[in-house]
């Protein structure tokens, strides 16, 4: 069994430790920077075995560094192809690997679009545990990243690799946007009712300062703009019919939103 515990740090982001239930070892899902996340394991008597890397920027692996310093065993995984930029990385990951973490499989996807070499690690569903996404700066609440190096048609695909995941899967994003992306979610799709719903229960968690993350994949399905290119309101919206013209066309108006 693996606990799962949600670190914010810096201005909006999450860093997620996995822990080995009734053992004393655990992983760290993108460390933004290390201090935090150090002092979180040395409470809780741990000893940090692994690193996970979803892609390079800096606040995803920051912290990974002085981590190691400290944990000079710990494993760190990341995509092979992003070794020059992810250089501390001791076991490079294809598309596809599959690999086991505390018990539990562990399945790599590629999904290119807001890095070239942007991977998530997908944890499915075991007798007793439900399935996990841990996907960076690809999928977010009601949102997805920003294509800095790759096309809309290869965060299409990547979003799909995604969508098609069990309905349940949780997902364990890198930053909180929630709130931000649905507001602009209600200017693409005014008459969605589950959006309008989601994004008045969103308002009220943030203004308590509490966490919308995880979400789900059933949630985003209903709810995000960016997995619902091919819903004729959107098509209509963005004035586009092909679906990677459709999330071209959102995913510009949402960066000047
Ligand atoms: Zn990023
Ligand atoms: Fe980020």
């Amino acid at each position: 069994m693996v606990e799962i515990l949600r670190l914010p740090v810096l201005r909006d982001n999450y860093v997620f430790l996995l822990i080995e239930s009734e053992g004393s070892r655990a992983a760290v899902v993108d460390p933004a920077i290390a201090e935090p996340v150090a002092a979180l394991l040395q409470q809780r008597g741990l000893e940090l075995v692994l690193v996970l890397q979803t892609h390079h920027h800096h606040d995803h692996i920051g912290g990974t560094p002085e981590l190691l310093e400290r944990w000079p065993g710990s494993e760190v995984w990341a995509a092979a192809s992003d070794q020059i930029r992810i250089p501390f990385q001791t076991i490079g990951l294809d598309g596809g690997d599959q690999l086991e973490l505390f018990g539990r499989p562990v399945e790599v996807l590629s999904i290119p679009g807001h890095t070239s070499d942007h991977i998530a690690y997908y944890l499915p569903a075991t007798a007793q545990e439900g399935p996990e996404l841990f996907c960076g700066d690809t999928l977010f609440g009601g949102g997805c990243g920003r294509i800095f190096e790759g096309t809309p048609a290869q965060m299409l695909a990547s979003l799909d690799k995604l969508a098609a995941l069990p309905a349940a899967t949780r997902i364990w994003c890198a930053h909180e946007y929630t709130e931000t992306n649905l507001r602009f979610a209600m200017t693409q799709e005014p008459e969605n009712q589950a959006l309008a719903e989601r994004f008045e229960r969103v308002q009220n968690q943030r203004a308590l300062g509490m966490p919308t993350i995880p979400s789900s994949i059933g949630l985003e399905l209903a709810t995000n703009p960016f997995l619902r290119c091919r819903q004729p309101e959107l098509q209509l919206a963005s004035g586009a019919v092909d679906a990677a013209d459709v999330l071209a066309e959102i995913r510009r108006r949402k960066d000047v939103f």
